[in-house]
């Protein structure tokens, strides 16, 4: 299933946090997957903002950011927050006005809920074949709903930790 601008702004989401490997292109590639940029391009184009967030190098993320016309934050250390917390400062935006978008559930995902973020999980970089359908196609809904019936904002819940 799409995530579509309309369903993000329901949520009242205005910003995003992109990862970057296995999200928007392989691991350490600079080629990003086909339609992430045209992807990204749309969702600034309906007045969201961007910033890729990766625990990658600085030399890995710059180039990559680059070709989206994307700030970055490099080394973020996901799943501490410092990272999204920053992200989000930088765009104007409260952590619940933001939605982190990553493929990791103990980085990307944790770390979206450590900082009061929503977070969309989007499927393991599978084989290319998936890709031919598209980097849209990659953001499954019902991935993460299993991921929090699984228990992760129920454990945190419990905990009394911060969730999005
Ligand atoms: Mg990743």
């Amino acid at each position: 299933m799409d995530i579509s601008p309309e369903q993000l702004r329901g949520m009242g989401i205005k910003a995003l946090i992109l990862d970057a490997d296995n999200t928007l292109s392989s691991h350490a590639s600079q080629i990003p997957f086909e339609g992430a940029v045209e992807w990204v391009n749309a969702m600034r184009k309906e007045g969201f903002s961007a910033v890729i967030v990766s625990n990658n190098f600085r030399r890995r993320v710059e180039p990559f950011a680059a070709q989206f016309g994307l700030p970055f934050i490099s080394m973020a250390m996901k799943p501490f927050p410092f990272g999204y917390l920053r992200a989000v400062r930088e765009m104007g935006v409260s952590p619940k006005e933001t939605a982190a978008i990553g493929d990791q559930v103990f980085t990307d995902i944790l770390g979206a809920k450590l900082s009061g973020v929503y977070s969309i999980l989007v499927t393991p970089q599978g084989e290319e074949s998936v890709l031919r359908f598209g980097w849209r196609r990659r953001l499954e809904q019902p991935v993460r709903r299993k991921v929090r019936e699984k228990g992760i904002d129920q454990h945190w819940r419990k905990r009394g930790g911060r969730h999005g």
